[in-house]
């Protein structure tokens, strides 16, 4: 963060000659490149969260369950960003969100969508692996406090990388992030808003692998479709005609 004050100093002096000088302002286009070079890149102010990430132990329950934390992925300067819920087991092993079954789906979903997961970014709003009882398997949904506990991390997260639209995966995703507890049925399929980004809600994919009706999976697909047209992107007749 070396580079703020000087960047700084650059903006004050500006301000200073501009109050001083009798002239209206002007800038000339080596200052203006010169304070537009010092601005540091997304990826480095995710790197100071990065490592606040890594050491926390803000819930002791699962400092001591988790094998380590799983920050996100994927590119920084991103205009699509995908939120889930929580690690899994295959998270918390790897370090890297959605690398399990589900995590498969989604990166069929991001690839049928025209992107790589290198394209988008991909979070959770826990960012450790909720804790299972001893010798049991699978996974746990986090509880509203864990959340809670968490989500200023995200918020950081989502501030720093400002995607141009938000996609929030499954109903618990959605209490986490929005604090609002509701029926998939209500939420996926429409627009709604987080901080003046545009958040597309649709099922998360956990849910497509337990129910595997083409109609479910029809409906994330057209979720996903209203995403492709919120970017812009182009969209080919076999992508409209689509069903995961
Ligand atoms: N489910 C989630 O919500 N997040 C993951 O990273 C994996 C599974």
């Amino acid at each position: 963060m070396a580079q703020f004050p000087s960047a700084l100093d650059t903006v004050l002096s500006v301000l200073e000659q501009m109050r001083e000088s009798e002239r209206p302002p002007r800038a000339s286009r080596d200052a203006l490149s010169q304070l537009w070079s010092e601005q540091p890149s997304k990826e480095q102010l995710l790197a100071p969260l990065r490592e606040r990430v890594c050491v926390c132990i803000r819930c002791p329950h699962l400092v001591s369950s988790r094998t380590q934390t799983v920050f996100g992925v994927g590119n920084a300067d991103a205009d699509l960003m995908f939120v889930g819920e929580a690690p899994g087991a295959d998270e918390d092993a790897q370090g890297e969100p959605f690398v399990g079954r589900a995590g498969q789906l989604l990166t069929r979903i991001i690839e049928t969508m025209g992107f790589t997961r290198t394209d988008v970014y991909i979070a959770n709003v826990l960012k450790c692996r909720p804790d299972m009882p001893k010798g049991s398997f699978g996974n746990r949904a986090p509880t509203l406090t864990e959340m809670q506990t968490c989500l200023p991390y995200l918020v950081e997260q989502i501030g720093i990388i400002r995607p141009k639209v938000l996609v929030a995966l499954g109903a618990v995703a959605v209490e986490g992030l929005l604090g609002i507890r509701s029926s998939m049925r209500e939420l996926r399929g429409r627009w709604h808003v987080y901080n003046e980004t545009p958040l597309m809600i649709t099922y998360h994919p956990a849910y497509l692998l337990r129910n595997q009706a083409p109609s479910e999976k029809r409906k994330v697909w057209e979720d996903m479709l209203l995403v492709l047209e919120r970017l812009e992107r182009p969209i080919s007749e076999k992508q409209r005609n689509y069903f995961l």
